[in-house]
């Protein structure tokens, strides 16, 4: 593959964690990776990503990428696909940044994958490995020879690692805007508040609940110890599901994958679709009564108990610790 662009998510200039893992694995398939960053900061945060495998960066800061909806950042994302040469896009798997790769894709008749978990190459082709069917089913997608390739590229299915490598170029991207590009105006943001809490696609460490909480109520204790471990709340479907906890907090095949410093999960079971997303996490804690749930087989350390019983000494003693 000679070379792949990736647009970054960033947030003034920071760029995401999902970005960083898209690099990554981009240098492991290319030649060549490229970048691109629109919005307020993108210039402050687009020479770093050289440490990443980035050997150019195109940038563009005009205020039109947060006035107006997609429109502007798909013209910005034609000029630099034109510039890199790329015919392989390689995005993050979020609502934003997918309508802006999806309409982009349209206008150059390129073939889109969203929520890859995994690529390999066969011959010529690069494969994307995907979940269809709320996760009953798993599926390998190509693109036939000749059409650009659009790559969602789903949170935490692969690490993020720097390489070491130079500074990268920065190149301004002039993008001329039109009438037709302002249509659509930005009149209000609205942010979901997670208080004080950590995304948790981004958080190193998460305290997950499950079904075994009893009740809705149960993930005030859940929140109660990710306060005092500076963590981000998860849960399982059967939590979501049962309308105890939002769906966005979701772990899970068809849910986030999360891949932290720490994960805690407390009454919850260990399905295969709650387990296959989270077990690359860096260090696994389980509570759960039952001695024998699938949980503890990849537990790096488990307590056998009730979870009412166990977390309020456990978040006393964390809060004493921490003075
Ligand atoms: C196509 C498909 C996709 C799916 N996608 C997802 C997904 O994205 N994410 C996901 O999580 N699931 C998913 N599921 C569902 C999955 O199969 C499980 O049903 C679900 O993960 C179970 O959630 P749970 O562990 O909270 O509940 P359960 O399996 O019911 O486990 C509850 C656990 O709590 C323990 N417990 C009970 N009371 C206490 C207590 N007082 N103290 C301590 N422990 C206690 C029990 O011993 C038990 O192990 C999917 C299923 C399908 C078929």
């Amino acid at each position: 593959m000679s070379t792949i662009l990736v647009l970054i998510d960033h947030e003034t200039g920071a760029t995401k964690k999902i970005s960083k893992q898209i690099l990554t694995v981009a240098r492991s398939l290319a030649d060549d990776v490229q970048a691109a960053m629109f919005g307020p900061g993108a210039s402050n945060g687009a020479e770093v990503l050289g440490a990443f495998g980035a050997s150019t960066v195109y940038v563009w800061n005009d205020e039109a990428v947060t006035s107006y909806a997609t429109e502007p950042q798909v013209r910005a994302l034609e000029a630099a696909l034109d510039a890199s040469g790329a015919d392989v896009l390689m995005f993050p798997s979020d609502p934003f940044v997918t309508d802006v790769a999806a309409r982009t894709a349209v206008r150059r008749g390129a073939g889109v994958v969203t929520d890859v978990v995994d690529l390999d190459v066969d011959g010529d082709a690069l494969v994307a490995t995907k979940a269809i069917f709320g996760g009953d089913m798993i599926s390998r997608c190509a693109v036939r020879p000749g059409i650009p390739q659009f790559l969602g590229i789903k949170a935490n299915a692969f690490t993020a690692e720097e390489a070491g490598g130079q500074p990268a170029q920065v190149v301004e991207l002039d993008v001329a805007l039109d009438d037709a590009a302002r249509r659509a105006e930005i009149v209000e943001v609205v942010e979901q508040s997670t208080g004080d809490r950590p995304e948790m696609t981004e958080a190193s460490i998460i305290v997950a609940g499950g079904r075994g909480l009893g009740e809705a109520e149960g993930f005030r204790l859940i929140e109660q110890l990710a306060d005092a471990l500076g963590g981000a709340v998860g849960a399982s479907r059967a939590a979501t599901d049962a309308g105890w906890y939002p769906h966005q907090h979701q772990i899970g095949q068809t849910g986030k994958t999360v891949a932290p410093q720490l994960y805690v999960g407390a009454g919850i079971s260990g399905a295969i679709q709650h387990r296959a997303v989270m077990q690359t996490s860096q260090l696994i804690a389980a509570i759960n009564k039952d001695a024998d749930a699938p949980i503890f087989s990849i537990a790096d350390f488990g307590v056998v108990g009730d979870l009412h019983k166990v977390i309020p000494p456990l978040i006393e003693e964390i809060n004493k610790r921490k003075g």
